[in-house]
């Protein structure tokens, strides 16, 4: 028996998010990054503070949950954390307007853009795209999303990330270069948005390395929190 919704192989699993106290999760399209949005991470980076911001992207599947741990990813010797508010979108569009963006938002949470930092820098010098330095397997821990209907949209808050209990990453959501709403108008001219998208915001100063054996938490105060341990390679 052959229908138009049938397949040579087997579906891939639909990538999702927890939802914070309940049994449903959040179904993952797209996963949008911001490179720079905190003025202390620019500095400590050396880029333009003047610069306007700009997105990269990591594939749905490379979402990993709450409590996992994380193989020490291939070709890097410099694997780092970057903790950053995720924002997810229940609808998009084109052109949004920022004083319609939040409509679009279904909740927040916690995540880390872990990047492989020495392949980053490799690719920047090479003028080549990032991918090999931001986009692999298990590279975009996610915790609990908190439904905008129950907590609003938080424009203040501590974000922090500490490995092994030592804190290493701390700022506030006040602090973000370009809000959501700008962030999520700006995305929308390069892209349609559409629900299941969800926007990893940039992150604040502080990022270092990780070694296998590390255990990160993470959090954002009225958001929730996050751990992950980082494993031997795979
Ligand atoms: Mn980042």
């Amino acid at each position: 028996m052959s229908t138009s919704a049938s397949f040579v192989i087997p579906t891939p699993p639909q990538a999702a998010i927890a939802v914070a106290g309940q049994s449903q999760s959040f179904p993952v399209r797209r996963i949008w990054c911001v490179g720079r949005n905190y003025l202390e991470h620019i500095r400590e980076m050396g880029n333009d503070e003047r610069a306007p911001p700009f997105f990269f992207a990591k594939h749905a599947d490379m979402v990993v949950a709450d409590g996992a741990t994380i193989p020490y990813p291939p070709l890097t010797k410099d694997f780092h954390h970057e903790v950053e508010l995720v924002v997810a979108l229940k609808s998009g569009g084109r052109n949004i307007p920022a004083d319609k963006a939040l409509e679009h938002v279904y909740g927040y949470a916690v995540g880390i853009d872990l990047t492989r930092r020495d392949l980053q820098g490799a690719a920047k010098k090479k003028e080549r795209p990032w991918e090999i330095g931001k986009s692999f397997d298990y590279s975009a821990p996610c915790g609990a999303l908190q439904p905008a209907a129950r907590i609003g949209h938080p424009a203040n808050g501590k974000i922090w990330l500490s490995v092994n209990g030592a804190e290493k990453q701390k700022g506030d959501l006040t602090e973000l270069i370009w809000s959501v709403p700008e962030i999520i108008a700006k995305l929308s001219e390069q892209v349609t948005l559409d629900a299941g998208d969800i926007i990893l915001t940039g992150t604040p100063a502080g990022v270092g390395a990780l070694v296998p054996g590390d255990k990160v938490e993470c959090g954002i105060d009225g958001i929730g929190t996050l751990k992950v341990t980082i494993g031997n390679p795979d």
